[in-house]
């Protein structure tokens, strides 16, 4: 399908079952790479990883864009 909505303009990159390190250790961590275009901050990445285990969560957010000015 090619329709890009304007609600939800994420694309997933990347998704995979990945170790869970820093707690349980366990192949039970869930990772989803999610690829943003942002009209204020441009395009960022979402890093999600969630393991079903232990229930550890973390979110990650890169810029790949870092030509803002927010900050003179
Ligand atoms: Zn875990």
């Amino acid at each position: 399908m090619d329709n890009n909505d304007l609600s939800f303009h994420g694309k997933v990159l990347y998704t995979g079952i990945e170790k869970c390190p820093p707690v349980c250790g366990r192949d039970s961590l869930h990772v989803i790479e999610i690829l943003y275009n942002d009209p204020a901050f441009g395009d960022l990445i979402l890093y999600s990883n969630q393991c079903d285990y232990c229930g550890y969560r973390r979110v990650d957010i890169h810029y790949l864009n870092s030509r803002g000015g927010l900050s003179g």
